[in-house]
């Protein structure tokens, strides 16, 4: 009787064990100025505690708090930070540099000319321009030990990055917990960790840029799948849209026929500093980086609404309603 009991007990317990590895847990939420949601199998409050982490990152980085420690370095022109934020700023440079200036984490005293900071939208007129282009120069922005100086005037935006690097964190976080599934969705860049409970990989969807829906769906496994968009923030004025991503080179909206481009690879901090780069550089330079670099793929869409893709993603890429992939970047270019 008492043996039974106890083999109930431990069946109960095995039961509990094992449902709780394998229960569903979501944080919603807004945060760096978007909505975002954490979906983690197993790994109890480990959701919550990436929420709070997010909300840590927003709070250093975030260049609409004024108490930020990325407002510091802006109002001060140099300021000690902490140890995270001076390897963040550091890494975010080396992506300028492999992207020859297309990224450009300076470009901030642009970016605010035209509104995008505080949402009121403005086309700046091209003298203000070339002023405010003066102070633009990643090379100027220096880090040594945990202090991050700027040149005269300059300011500094890690929004190019940051959402990122805040999904790598939170990868991190969940996997310590030991979650083996989870899907995170940082305002549209995705981080996956693992595959999905059923054990087939994540399908994420590719925003259709011109329209609702998707363009495509992309296979991902312990991936960040990262879209930079000119239709995330813009506005129109007199017919013409002006977004969010500014040429570092013109202080104007990118214009390389790109209007969407996806970035998958390990590294949520590099897809985001790429996927904004690439769409600066346009199509054929994108290409040549990623021919010289590789460590990750990409799709883009063009304003002419074709859809390109690099050849990792054959086979993982899945068009959407009726759409064809008109071209296959190839590592050998012929
Ligand atoms: P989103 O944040 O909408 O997903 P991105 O990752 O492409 O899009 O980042 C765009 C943000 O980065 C802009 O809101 C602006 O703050 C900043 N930014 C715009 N152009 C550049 C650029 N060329 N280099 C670095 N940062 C940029
Ligand atoms: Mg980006």
């Amino acid at each position: 009787m008492r043996r039974s009991a106890a083999i109930i007990a431990v069946l109960i317990m095995l039961l509990t064990v094992s449902s709780c590895a394998n229960s569903e847990k979501t944080a919603e939420f807004f945060a760096m100025d978007t909505y975002m949601s954490v979906k983690a199998y197993g790994g109890g409050d480990a959701v919550d505690e990436a929420e709070a982490l997010v909300f840590e990152l927003e709070r250093k980085l975030s260049i609409t708090d004024g108490l930020s420690e990325i407002s510091a370095v802006n109002e001060a022109g140099s300021a000690q930070v902490s140890q995270e934020t001076a390897e963040l700023v550091a890494s975010a440079l080396g992506l300028c540099e492999l992207s020859g200036g297309a990224l450009d984490i300076s470009v901030y005293p642009v970016t605010r000319a035209w509104g995008f900071t505080a949402g009121e939208y403005r086309v700046p007129q091209e003298a203000e321009l070339e002023k405010l282009l003066r102070l633009v120069d990643y090379t100027k922005v220096k880090v040594s030990g945990d202090t991050v100086s700027l040149g005269e005037g300059m300011l500094i935006d890690l929004g190019a990055v940051a959402k990122g690097y805040a999904g790598d964190r939170v990868t991190e976080l969940l996997r310590s917990h030991g979650v083996k599934s989870a899907i995170i969705n940082l305002g549209g860049n995705v981080q996956c960790l693992g595959r999905k409970p059923d054990g087939s990989r994540w399908k994420i969807g590719v925003q259709d840029p011109a329209g609702s829906g998707y363009v495509g769906v992309i296979e991902a496994e312990d991936e960040a799948v990262i879209t930079s968009g000119g239709y995330e923030r813009f506005f129109v004025e007199d017919g013409k849209t002006y977004w969010h991503i500014i040429d570092p080179s013109d202080g104007r909206p990118a214009d390389s026929g790109l209007i969407s481009v996806t970035v998958v690879g390990k590294s949520g901090l590099a897809c985001d500093g790429l996927s904004t780069a690439l769409f600066v550089m346009g199509k054929e330079k994108a290409a040549g980086l990623w021919r010289e670099n590789g460590g990750f793929e990409a799709a883009f869409v063009t304003e002419n609404g074709d859809i390109i893709i690099t050849e990792g993603l054959s086979g993982r890429f899945t068009t959407s309603g009726g759409r064809k992939v008109s071209e296959v970047i190839r590592r050998d270019e012929n």
